[in-house]
């Protein structure tokens, strides 16, 4: 009937304030790798259909320590930077892409050296309970459908950019596409051959349409690009306002704001996402809610080259679509978990601000703090709702792509409550016991637990 059902108590957003506890339910999971039912102890085919599952083989119990959690939506990373997670935080942001990122990304051209980073990166990002990856590859096609083929092989739901850049201003000569019609054709491409690895391998994968940013990429490449986008019904991904100099840039070359020129490009769609928006005005969020574009909040990133916070809680509350990015590797961890706790702990100094020279009460912005709740949604829902997928929760309907992960035991009584709080802070990938992805294991921890 059945084809899968697992037994144990879950945790999934309801909505950017609530989360629902699942306790010792029965989901039931369909061939196509779909949640189809989801059943509670009281409900009276409970026994019944545990019973039927376990006889068949099909009934996977979680330990009473073991939680099943949706699996994370990451919905920024810049696949090729994983070779250099964690190095050079300390320089800005054009140094950054200067002296590090442009002449590390140039090194793709080489399949063996991509094969090596997008191995590694695809079955890491899987060891931390990240389900569904929204990624920036590089201008190299070859190697952009490597990490297709990785992400295919090792079950992660993927959807990858060709970058395109061509703008010789803001591009070093031996990493840019040659001409905006070199880069359009190659990005044509690129769709082309995601389509025919879709269908060859039945798993996830979509192109996306993918500006670098702004000052990388000419009027024509941007123009095409939202062509593009248009004429295939892709998602885009790019960055806005993502910090003062960025930002400034945009200003100085077309007398207007980011958002104002991806709009005018057809690049803000229902189907956009947008990395880091630390400079986004009220305008610009409104903006967003009226194309219903989202944005990537990539908290670790953004103390390092954001220059500001970014107001999730005023943005949410407005209504705008926001997802949780890893930003590897603006962000040295590859792991939401890490990027949740950052999300809060930024928040709250965006609340109290940070210079003790103001007087208290003028020193942040009231009101600004989000809970480990809303954490938890960006990481889960938001960024299903910002790729237009049915994934990120545990409902009937969506896909079954999930974690398990084991809880420390409790040194004190707790609510449900304060038992997610605890696991959404302790958790690293030791504790994740195993990953599905459309109903399919594709992690499980050989390591065992602490
Ligand atoms: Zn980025």
């Amino acid at each position: 009937m059945y084809s899968q059902v697992i037994a144990g108590t879950y945790f999934t957003s309801k909505d950017d304030q609530t989360v629902q506890v699942g306790e010792n339910m029965l989901i039931c999971i369909d061939e196509q790798g779909k949640i189809v039912r989801i059943i509670a102890h009281s409900e009276p085919e409970f026994q019944q259909v545990r019973q039927a599952a376990a006889e068949q083989h099909h009934l996977l119990e979680l330990a009473g320590n073991e939680r099943l959690l949706p699996g994370f939506v990451d919905v920024h990373i810049h696949a090729p930077q994983w070779a250099q997670a964690g190095l050079a935080l300390d320089r800005s942001l054009n140094d950054w892409l200067n002296t590090y990122t442009f002449p590390l990304e140039s090194r793709f051209a080489d399949d063996q050296f991509a094969l090596k980073v997008y191995a590694s990166l695809v079955q890491t990002l899987l060891a931390n309970g990240t389900t569904t990856a929204l990624m920036f590859g590089t201008i190299y096609n070859s190697s952009n459908l490597i990490l297709a083929q990785q992400a295919a092989k090792f079950g992660l739901r993927a959807l990858i950019g060709k970058v395109a850049m061509d703008d010789p201003t803001q591009t070093p000569e031996y990493y840019r596409d040659e001409s905006a019609t070199a880069a359009l054709q190659a990005t044509q491409e690129f769709i082309e051959a995601m389509f025919n690895l879709q269908q060859q391998t039945q798993t996830t994968l979509l192109p996306v349409i993918t500006p670098r940013f702004i000052p990388s990429c000419t009027n024509e490449l941007l123009h095409g690009l939202g062509e593009l986008a248009k004429r295939y019904d892709l998602p885009i991904q790019s960055h806005c306002s993502e910090s003062d100099w960025e930002d400034q840039y945009v200003q100085d070359r077309f007398g207007k704001r980011d958002a104002d020129v991806l709009d005018q490009f057809g690049l803000l769609t229902e189907q956009a996402v947008m990395a880091h928006g630390t400079q986004l005005t009220d305008e610009d969020l409104s903006l967003f809610r009226q194309r219903q574009t989202a944005v990537a909040h990539c908290p670790i990133s953004n103390v390092y080259f954001g220059n500001a916070v970014f107001p999730t809680r005023k943005a949410l509350q407005a209504g705008n679509q926001v997802g949780l990015g890893s930003d590897i590797s603006g962000g040295f961890s590859p792991s939401l978990y890490r990027n949740m706790q950052q999300a809060v702990m930024s928040s709250q100094m965006l609340t109290d601000g940070v210079n003790s020279e103001l007087a208290t009460g003028q020193r942040g912005v009231p009101d600004s703090r989000i809970s480990m709740k809303t954490a938890f949604y960006l990481a889960t829902k938001g960024g299903a709702q910002a790729l237009n997928l049915p994934v990120g929760a545990i409902e009937v309907g969506k896909q079954a792509d999930f974690q398990v992960v084991k809880l420390a035991p409790a040194l004190t009584t707790e609510s449900t409550d304060d038992e997610l709080e605890r696991l959404l802070y302790q958790t690293e990938s030791k504790d994740i016991s195993w990953v599905m992805v459309g109903g399919k294991r594709v992690y499980q921890n050989q390591k065992g637990h602490k």
